[in-house]
């Protein structure tokens, strides 16, 4: 009996598991755009471009190849709209009594097609370079997850940047090196732009036609390929990796790529694999291209920090989306849908969401997501809005990112204390506050910078649950230190901030 074989919008790499398990002569494979995934939340519309556009160009590479594909078009009449319907739909017409799939990273899909009546066979993701099995043994009995130790073994494991038993360059993390500030006058190359083909402008067509969600669509900038996946890579590494390091921590107005990679959203749909990025960056630096740090730095995001937060979403399960430590229930403020802001750097952040689908992971943690915690959002909100805006946003790895790092909604288990600050850091770290509408050394009064007012506001508000831990103390010494009518008044302060997004002001 013929057997069908689900291959999903980000697994798109040839011998991902269904397929390597699958026979070409007699299964067929399914690969369905529908309404169902598009808008399970509002998706950036250059997200959907991008996931549609590389899937019918991996369908028409297995026709090649010899598959049998059943591909359903979006505007298909017949389409259901829904990955089960799509799979009952050719079970129905083939007489197909079996699928045979690839786990899904997102539970949601999980949970649909387990409920199929028909036998599922759901294999294990392998394209990642830790096993589920593998984390739960290193995750056992260990108070805290974190991830420098899993990092340390996942070296050791696969060799990558080791000389012998030790660290190349002799240290494990070279992070303390990759925090400067960045200098605006510095020319960076920019990332190359991939010119939409006939494939990619029928799909830019459907997208417009289809979807209204938050974002531009036009221009778009995305290759939709494993070769052109692969072109952006060596531009990365001849171009920008050199820098990678040193400025993976700064922001810039005008500036939303720097010398940070880009290829996440490759990455994550399975054009490209882990293993051949983390080795080619290596090469770069055995042939003495880019400095250790530049490339430790890399590989540290690939094969330590994605390949953890992958562990920690398979390990925590389903309720892990459910998470609230802190209890925060606001609205998220519409200025995350682009709505009129007097802060540069949420602006400068917002902006660059909207028109890219993209920001690197400092704007992401520092700047919305840490806005969002301070001001109290709650999680499940901001969870969405990061899975929806950005192009390399699957819940596999963006649940943890957001809830656990970015909004300590997991209380403590990523991360040993919530990534918060004042407006100080980004001033350091970014050129936003010269042009904002507040003043990033004002502590107090009208003109102060948002950041600073809920700073404080957050840490008084969670006094009890921050109180001992020792990362935090010396802020709530200084906090205990300041004079008691200077701390009303930036509690007052933040109080006005708060009851303005609450009551749908602008901030
Ligand atoms: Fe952002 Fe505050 Fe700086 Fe304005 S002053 S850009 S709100 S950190």
């Amino acid at each position: 009996m013929v057997r069908l074989v689900l291959v999903l919008g980000d697994q798109l790499t040839p011998d991902v598991a269904a397929l390597r398990a699958a026979d070409k002569a007699c299964d067929l494979v399914v690969m369905a755009e529908v309404m169902g995934e598009g808008t399970s939340v509002p998706h950036h519309p250059q997200k959907i471009a991008l996931i549609l556009s590389a899937m019918r160009k991996f369908a028409a590479g297995l026709l090649a190849e010899g598959w049998q594909v059943a591909y359903s078009l979006l505007d298909d009449p017949e389409n259901s709209q829904t990955i089960s319907g799509e799979l009952l739909r050719r079970a129905a017409e083939f007489g197909a009594g079996e699928v045979l799939a690839t786990k899904p990273g997102e539970w949601r899909v999980l949970r649909d097609l387990e409920a199929l009546p028909l036998p599922v066979q759901v294999l294990a993701d392998d394209r990642f370079l830790c096993s589920e099995a593998e984390f739960a043994v290193w995750a056992e009995g260990r108070k805290q997850l974190r991830m420098e130790w899993f990092y340390r073994e996942m070296r050791r494991k696969t060799g990558l940047l080791m000389d012998g038993d030790q660290p190349a360059g002799g240290q494990w993390n070279f992070d303390h090196e990759n925090r400067k500030a960045a200098k605006a006058d510095l020319l960076r190359p920019r990332p190359r732009d991939f010119a939409p083909d006939a494939v990619v402008e029928e799909v830019l067509d459907l997208v417009e036609a289809r979807f209204s969600h938050f974002g531009r669509l036009r221009p778009f900038r995305w290759a939709t390929d494993r070769a052109g996946a692969l072109a952006a890579l060596a531009e990365f590494i001849g171009d920008r990796l050199p820098r990678f390091g040193e400025e993976q921590d700064a922001m810039l107005e005008g500036e939303p790529f720097l010398s940070h990679a880009v290829i996440s959203p490759y990455l994550n749909l399975g054009l490209l694999g882990p293993m051949e990025v983390c080795r080619a960056v290596e090469d770069a630096w055995k042939a003495g291209k880019v400095p250790i740090a530049a490339a430790e730095g890399f590989v540290r995001q690939v094969l330590g920090w994605r390949e953890y937060v992958r562990g920690i979403w398979v390990l925590t399960g389903p309720s892990y989306l459910e998470r609230n430590a802190l209890g925060h229930s606001r609205a998220l403020p519409a200025v995350y849908w682009g709505g009129e802001t007097g802060m540069a750097c949420m602006k400068a952040a917002v902006g660059q969401t909207r028109d890219l689908a993209y920001a690197h992971h400092i704007q992401r943690l520092m700047v919305t997501g840490n806005f969002a915690l301070l001001a109290g959002v709650d999680p499940a909100a901001v969870h969405e809005w990061y899975l929806s805006v950005y192009v390399d946003a699957f819940e596999w790895v963006e649940a943890p990112n957001t809830l656990g790092m970015s909004q300590f909604a997991d209380g403590g288990l990523l991360g040993s204390k919530p990534y918060v600050s004042s407006g100080a850091y980004i001033d350091r770290m970014s050129d936003h506050c010269g042009g904002c509408q507040y003043r990033v050394k004002e502590k107090v009064g009208e003109g102060a910078c948002p950041f600073n007012l809920l700073y404080w506001h957050f840490l008084d508000r969670h006094r009890e649950r921050f109180k001992a831990n020792p990362r935090m103390g010396q802020m709530y010494r200084v906090w205990d230190g300041m004079d008691g009518g200077h701390r009303e008044a930036v509690l007052a302060g933040a109080e006005r901030v708060l009851a303005r997004l609450e009551a749908g002001a602008v901030v």
